[in-house]
């Protein structure tokens, strides 16, 4: 299937969604590409409970809530989503416009694109006994708590997502338990005392052996790390898999985008060296660049306009004020 568009922004993190508002709000089609299956990027792939301080205009966000509250401000312009499909390769078309084929073999035809891809594509890190099981109750994200009401779950990892996920599952979940293979955990101290004051059943240091079920998750095995002296079965009808991402740039190594330390090379205008290609967002690097969400949303903003620019040198550079849009 080809997809036609103006802009072909490429992550659905922050600053690609907020890059698919602004290419909306400049009358431009837009297409958002992301390797995961949700939008969000880190936020919701790392930590979707936190609340987030230095949003401007919010004393305190939760990732969640400012995920859903961009998804909302660009519905208005009714972006294409291309979730759960990796952005490949990238060619110039004989018809002057940029050609990408995603991993999925599906390609997008643009006139210009914004590289948002962050820290690259995320591969949640598998729970080795459980890659069959997964859709089948186990999980590497948990999109919305409320579908774990009632269920005996199960969290595994150590790291601020496994415990975040216990703190956000425990009020819905009929019961809440967390395996860890070693004692000490990478979470936050506060956040794994608020979890063990709370009737959440910790399991260290154990890791999960073995999942049984009759086409759904009815148990997990869990044994003892060193010594392997213990094995436990837990009833339960679901698996949190928190054991972290790994990030990769990828295909976007190929593109011919000039990187330095893995990051993409632009200028005032967000633009790269490859003609009509701009980046935004934790992907970039120029001197003085800080990786922050509010820094994306700036860069996100910049890259979209001067793309508009790009593709139609007619148009002005600097968009109107919204207030003004909204007036109309
Ligand atoms: C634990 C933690 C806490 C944080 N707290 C804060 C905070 O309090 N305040 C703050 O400002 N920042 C915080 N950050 C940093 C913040 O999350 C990042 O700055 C922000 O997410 C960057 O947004 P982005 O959209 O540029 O990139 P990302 O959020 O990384 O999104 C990039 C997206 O691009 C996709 N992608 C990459 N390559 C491809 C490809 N080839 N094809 C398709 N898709 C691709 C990825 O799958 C990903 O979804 C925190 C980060 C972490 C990990």
């Amino acid at each position: 299937m080809t997809i036609e568009t103006d802009i072909l922004v490429v992550g659905a993190g922050p600053t690609g969604l907020f890059a698919a508002y602004y290419a909306g709000f400049r009358g431009l089609r837009v297409a958002v590409l992301d390797s995961l299956p949700e939008p969000g990027g880190q936020v919701n792939a790392m930590y979707p409970e936190k609340l987030i301080h230095d949003v401007a205009g919010f004393p305190a966000v939760r990732g969640r809530d400012l995920v859903a509250s961009l998804l909302d401000q660009a519905a208005a312009f009714s972006p294409t989503y291309l979730l759960g499909q990796e952005a490949a390769s990238l060619a110039n078309g004989t018809d002057g416009r940029l050609h990408v084929t995603t991993g999925s073999g599906e390609e997008v035809v643009a006139k210009a694109i914004v590289l948002a891809g962050g820290i690259g594509t995320f591969t949640p890190r598998p729970l080795p006994v459980g890659e069959n099981w997964v859709g089948r109750g186990v999980e590497y994200f948990v999109p919305q708590p409320a579908d774990y009401a009632g269920l005996d779950v199960v969290v595994v990892g150590g790291g601020d997502s496994a415990v975040d996920w216990c703190l956000a599952l425990q009020p819905v979940a009929k019961s809440v338990r967390l395996v860890h293979r070693r004692d000490a955990f990478r979470a936050h101290g506060s956040s794994v005392g608020r979890a063990r004051e709370l009737d959440i059943e910790f399991l260290t240091p154990y890791t999960v052996s073995a999942l049984h079920g009759n086409g759904s998750l009815e148990a997990v095995e869990i044994t003892r790390v060193k010594p392997r002296d213990d094995v436990r079965r837990l009833d339960c009808q679901a698996v949190v898999a928190a054991l972290g991402f790994t990030a990769d740039l990828g295909p976007l190594e190929s593109w011919g985008v000039e990187m330095v330390d893995r990051h993409i090379v632009v200028d005032s205008r967000m633009a790269t060296n490859v003609p009509r290609v701009y980046a935004a967002g934790d992907i970039t690097e120029y001197p003085g660049k800080v990786r922050l969400i509010a820094v994306g949303f700036g860069e996100a903003a910049t890259a979209v306009n001067n793309a508009a620019v790009a593709i139609d040198p007619e148009s002005a550079l600097f968009p109107g004020h919204s207030t003004d849009a909204a007036a109309a």
